[in-house]
């Protein structure tokens, strides 16, 4: 299984690649960790502005988080680039594609029988997936224009 790295650890992960944990990195890194759904980089940074921390910093911290596997990349159901932190343990995401709402479920096991059945179709040795589920959420279903980002 594809170790994804607590949060806790992002520290360990900069210093062994010998990349500073700037003040700036750490307030991108809190902001999506504090996050209770998916986020564009724009909508990070306009978040950030008054903490003067730049469009430009945010950007070149976001695709740093995800180059090293610390922040996860996927769509809503615009097509629109978001941004989720790591799940803790062996958990997937499941995303609303309209508000971008995200649900962490427990993957314990999920698919053991499709990689036992890859396993043995093709001989490979299977260690990990990547799995994201997408989906409307009760709240977009019954169309409360409230939670809807715009
Ligand atoms: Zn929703
Ligand atoms: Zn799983």
């Amino acid at each position: 299984m594809t170790e994804i790295t607590p949060q806790e650890d992002i520290e360990a992960v900069l210093r062994r690649k010998g990349i500073p944990f700037t003040r700036q990195r750490r307030r991108v890194w809190e902001f999506f960790t504090g996050a209770d759904r998916a986020v564009t980089i724009t909508e990070a940074a306009d978040a950030m502005r008054c903490e003067a921390v730049g469009q430009a910093t945010v950007y070149r911290a976001v695709q740093l988080f995800n180059d090293l596997g610390l922040l996860a990349r996927v769509q809503d159901g615009r097509g629109a680039i978001c941004y989720i932190a790591p799940p803790i343990g062996h958990s997937h995401p499941l995303i609303c594609g309209i508000c971008r709402r995200v649900i962490r479920f427990d993957g314990e096991g999920d698919l053991t029988a499709l990689e036992a059945h890859l396993s043995e179709t093709t001989g490979f040795d299977i260690y990990g997936h990547h799995l994201e589920v997408y989906g409307i959420c009760p709240s977009c279903r019954a169309g409360k224009a409230g939670d809807h980002v715009e």
